[in-house]
């Protein structure tokens, strides 16, 4: 099974990470067999360089970690997300430094503007491929009017053409407040195979044009690095979550060399699974949990369960994105659930399974418990 890590160095102004600090936390594995390490993204040249240079050495692959529709507000031309009737959505700073206001994938500004970041700060380094993250709407785990967005001019143009009008969307809106208030959660009759069914067929049918928006970018995207010899990686919700931030994990994967779901069961962050079902559904949230048969507690079995949608629904690889840390303050990933999460991949026969998301806030034992293979027991 491949194994990949993923080192943040910051956003943009970067967290002043030495290479040292890099190399010392990578002394860890000295033993261990890395595949593939995703950095990003920062404009620190240097660490890319050395990273270049250790991996080239060793033959492991390196991937750009490169945000697609968040975090380079200041490096292009970038319009906000809309949503109805232009009521601003949160934005929010996580962790210091992580940024996650959101922008529009229809505007054509938006790919011009990445591409042009690309060329601009890491074109000059030779990485094997990239790794795109944020390929999403905002969450409506952080705000509930996130659903409805984007309604911009050149969104509406797309979602006009299979048939979905701002009377639609005002809709769906309108009938899942409703629901919500009489005990039902998000219109939901059914979630099965990774796929949701609702009572109203204007949310169904807006949810599920809404994810085209997401995918043109990204398939515009992809098709611009593969043409550069690059391979493409896609960072997903996880797949019961999928389709309220407009990701298509069949689609999404046709243009990708792998996808790697956030399936982190404790980091209670944005992706951990239990924090955004919590976020979106508040109040409706054990009922919720009972659709998509989330159980309380460890969620591994709810991973073993995602993970087997993602392998089902996924025309590419798939690589088990597993948390080896959380954020400051709150409780430790402790070394036994790094464990069961790769007994976990082993039993599932995963591709990969990749360290996420900062191995140089985890400590060497979560690490070494990532690198093992699985012991099989469960
Ligand atoms: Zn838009």
């Amino acid at each position: 099974m491949k194994k990949l890590i993923q080192i943040y160095t910051g956003g943009v102004s970067g967290r002043n990470i030495s290479t040292q600090q890099i190399a010392q936390k990578l002394g860890v594995l000295e033993n261990s067999r890395i595949d593939g390490i995703i950095v990003g993204w920062s404009l620190e040249h240097q660490i890319y360089r050395w990273l270049r240079d250790y991996t080239k050495e060793r033959g492991i692959e390196l991937y750009l970690w490169f945000q697609v529709l968040s975090e380079f507000k200041g490096l292009g031309n970038f319009k906000a997300v809309e949503s109805l009737h232009g009521k601003p959505l949160q934005s929010a700073v996580f962790d210091g430094d992580e940024e996650f206001s959101f922008y529009c994938p229809s505007h054509p500004d938006t790919c011009r503007a990445l591409l042009n970041i690309y060329e601009t700060y890491f074109s000059e380094i030779a990485f094997d491929g990239v790794f795109l993250d944020r390929i999403r709407f905002p969450s409506p785990g952080s705000d509930s009017n996130a659903l409805f967005s984007c309604t911009c001019p050149y969104c509406m143009e797309k979602l006009a053409k299979t048939g979905i009008g701002t009377a639609d969307i005002e809709e769906a809106r309108r009938q899942i407040q409703e629901d919500m208030k009489k005990g039902a959660v998000f219109n939901i009759r059914e979630y099965k195979d990774g796929k949701y069914s609702f009572y109203s067929g204007q949310l169904e049918a807006y949810l599920s044009a809404r994810t085209d928006l997401i995918t043109g970018i990204v398939k515009t995207l992809s098709e611009y690095f593969r043409e550069k010899g690059l391979k493409v990686g896609l960072d997903l919700f996880a797949p019961f979550l999928a389709v309220f931030v407009g990701q298509d994990y069949k689609e999404l994967s046709g243009v990708a060399d792998f996808i790697k779901p956030m399936l982190y069961r404790h980091t209670y962050t944005p992706a951990g699974m239990q924090y955004e079902l919590e976020g979106m559904a508040c109040g409706r949230a054990g009922d919720m949990k009972q659709i998509v048969g989330m159980e309380d507690g460890g969620l591994t079995d709810f991973m073993e369960k995602e993970l087997r949608t993602a392998q089902m629904l996924a025309v590419c690889d798939v690589y088990a994105g597993m948390e080896v840390h959380t954020a400051k303050g709150l409780p430790l990933v402790e070394t036994r659930a790094v464990r069961e999460g790769v007994e976990l991949t082993e039993k599932m026969k995963c591709v990969g399974r990749v360290a996420s998301w900062n191995i140089l806030e985890t400590s060497g034992e979560n690490l070494l418990a990532f690198m093992e293979e699985g012991k099989r027991t469960i």
